[in-house]
């Protein structure tokens, strides 16, 4: 549970730097969001193709989010080691820098950690499917959480969902279409729009993701994009 964390009481009281030492000074925050983000292997293939941008993943288990803060500051290390045939530190010495991990029940405090329209990115990959009906309010995606994924979400950014569980995928497929500020958006409009990459590290970065693909289980992807004038 999630008594004895503690929880910034707004963005604003929160120091990025602590986080991403190489960008403080810059005035950067996080835009890209995986919750529940698990072992972190979405964050970690994202974070070379976007060095520019911070990422933050939140993961409510303890050890998991302890390894996967560990897993980020080897990679630190590792990246910024001079190459041993050149002597030269190559350009991938900032690799990893802009990718972080909190703690946190992102069901209860996505306000408290990122500022209004502050994200591009919202990920929910492969999230646990609480299959009983009575237990269908803790689901990530739920009526009363996608007032504040909009909140967070700046116009024109992205929801990426994907699950191996056709019943969930048909469950945030109806919350978000029936939410007027998301509308759905394809994979063959993202890809037209250089998020490529993106979605395919969605389909197979994540260690979830690849439990599936070596289980020969279906993936099911369904994208949304935060509008700016509610439909109708
Ligand atoms: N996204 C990762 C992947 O694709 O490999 C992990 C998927 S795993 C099935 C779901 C993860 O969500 C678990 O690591 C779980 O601890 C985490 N989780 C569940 N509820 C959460 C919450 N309210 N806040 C943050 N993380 C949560």
């Amino acid at each position: 549970s999630d008594h004895s964390l503690d929880y910034p009481s707004s963005p604003q009281t929160i120091d990025w730097s602590t986080h991403y030492p190489l960008f403080a000074g810059t005035g950067k925050r996080p835009e890209f969001a995986d919750v529940g983000c698990g072992f972190g292997g979405l964050l970690i293939a994202l974070a070379p193709l976007f060095p520019d941008t911070l990422m933050l993943g939140m993961e409510i288990r303890v050890q998991v989010s302890q390894y996967v803060q560990d897993r980020i500051a080897a990679l630190r290390v590792t990246a910024s080691t001079p190459d041993d045939s050149t002597g030269n530190s190559t350009t991938s010495s900032a690799y990893y820098q802009n990718v972080s991990i909190v703690r946190a029940n992102a069901m209860k405090f996505l306000p408290n950690y990122f500022t209004k329209h502050s994200l591009s990115s919202l990920f929910f990959l492969f999230p646990d499917p609480h299959f009983k009906s009575r237990k269908h309010k803790a689901r990530i995606i739920s009526p009363t959480l996608l007032a504040e994924y909009a909140y967070v979400l700046r116009p024109g950014g992205i929801i990426y969902t994907i699950t191996d569980v056709k019943d969930l995928h048909e469950w945030m497929k109806i919350h978000l279409t029936g939410f007027a500020l998301f509308e759905p958006v394809d994979e063959a409009t993202l890809r037209s729009e250089g998020k490529g990459p993106i979605v395919d590290a969605v389909y197979t970065s994540t260690e979830e993701g690849r439990k599936v693909e070596r289980n020969g289980g279906d993936k099911w992807l369904a994208c949304f994009r935060r509008i700016e004038v509610p439909r109708q």
